[in-house]
């Protein structure tokens, strides 16, 4: 987050408190946040207040091949420049002439959409999240989870590594 948005945590940081006081004796999940280390301490605090700790923190995170993949498969794509919502992935769609799209339009890499800048995103990503994890770290908290596979396999992932953590 940019500087100037302490009003916008201190926003964030109300919300969650209202959310968490409506709760009654039931556990609780906090899903993207927080998203800065400021946020983290705010929310340290709140806990702190609300005697409310946590029992984990879930880290989930790409092994550097998958995340490799990715990247691969985002920079293969291609637009039209007959049309932007014809869009080419050489993943799941098929060509029957190289480089031109089924309406006969030229494809084209976007600038925004090379592996340069898709590399960038992840690693400013990874950046991003550095210090946060690092703060969690320090307080025993941390519970990294492969964040490859399905939407069901992940969950049953982190579920499992929550709960071996919190024993
Ligand atoms: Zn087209």
């Amino acid at each position: 987050m940019e500087s100037g948005s302490l009003v916008d945590e201190h926003l964030i940081t109300e919300v969650v408190r209202d959310g968490l006081q409506r709760l009654t004796g039931t556990g609780f999940l906090l899903l993207g946040h927080p998203r800065t280390v400021s946020l983290a301490f705010a929310l340290d605090d709140l806990l702190r207040e609300l005697d409310a700790p946590l029992d984990g923190v879930v880290h989930l995170r790409l092994p550097d091949s998958e995340v490799e993949r990715r990247i691969d498969r985002l920079a293969a794509r291609r637009r039209c420049r007959n049309d932007r919502t014809h869009r080419f992935e050489p993943e799941v769609d098929h060509l029957d002439v190289e480089g031109v799209c089924h309406c006969g339009g030229e494809l084209y890499q976007r600038e925004d959409e090379t592996e340069t800048r898709y590399r960038n995103m992840f690693l400013s990503y990874e950046a991003m999240l550095e210090p946060l994890t690092r703060h969690y770290a320090e307080q025993g908290l941390l519970v990294t989870v492969d964040a490859a596979g399905t939407f069901d396999e992940i969950s049953s992932r982190a579920l499992a590594a929550l709960q071996k953590h919190s024993l």
